[in-house]
């Protein structure tokens, strides 16, 4: 498994490894995108939920992954609170912008629109501590 890759649970590092015959496009587009994110600004990748079955969303469809980005709330101005916890890692927000534009120039969303049209591979939404990273392919990407 991928060194610079936490989960929150082990529940995700479950559905991280069943992930890769699920959706093999988007695994390797998350693998990938943490070896950069480790590579370009040494940053830890934290998948935080992949696979909600019922929603509607593209989590019940195993193609999307959710990527926890870093909130300095998480670590209290308390040097011992400092001390990170790895499972509790993420990118920053730059990165998480920068693994985006990276990611267009090699993966789309929806591979029949051009890159300009589709939906966007990586969503960056939720407030506060919630803030996430959420990488996301098109319904070419799954066997249905
Ligand atoms: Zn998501």
């Amino acid at each position: 498994m991928n060194h610079t890759i936490n989960f929150k649970h082990g529940r995700q590092a479950e559905e991280f490894a069943l992930l890769r015959h699920k959706n093999p496009a988007l695994y390797a587009m998350v693998v990938a995108s943490a070896d950069f994110a480790w590579r370009e600004f040494r940053q830890w990748t934290t998948i935080t939920s992949i696979y909600r079955p019922g929603v509607d969303s593209v989590h019940a469809w195993w193609r999307g992954v959710d990527v926890r980005i870093y909130h300095p709330s998480r670590w209290p101005d308390d040097p011992v609170a400092k001390l990170r916890r790895e499972d509790e890692e993420g990118w920053s927000e730059e990165a998480a912008y920068e693994i985006a534009e990276w990611l267009d120039r090699w993966i789309w969303y929806d591979d029949a629109l051009p890159e300009d049209e589709g939906h966007e591979v990586i969503v960056v939404h939720g407030v506060g501590m919630e803030r996430h990273a959420h990488l996301q392919l098109g319904p070419w990407s799954v066997d249905t």
